[in-house]
């Protein structure tokens, strides 16, 4: 596949990545489950980027990359 695409993971344990939106750190958190987006980023067809965000924060930006798949 080579268009961008989002999909929905629980955040896990030790996680360090940054949220493109808000630009917090995603924290794991075990009692809440937090979600995260993880995009994958095409630009012409090529792979450009891996972009995370928070669960809340891909539906505030208007999801950018499509309704992410479970
Ligand atoms: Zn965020």
């Amino acid at each position: 596949m080579t268009e961008s695409r989002a999909v929905t993971r629980t955040v896990a344990a030790g996680s360090t990545v940054v949220c493109k939106h808000c630009e917090h750190q995603i924290k794991f958190a075990a009692k809440t489950q937090s979600r995260q987006v993880i995009a994958n980023v095409y630009v012409d067809g090529v792979w450009k980027q891996v972009e995370h965000f928070h669960a809340s924060c891909y539906d505030e930006a208007g999801q950018p990359y499509g309704d992410p798949a479970a």
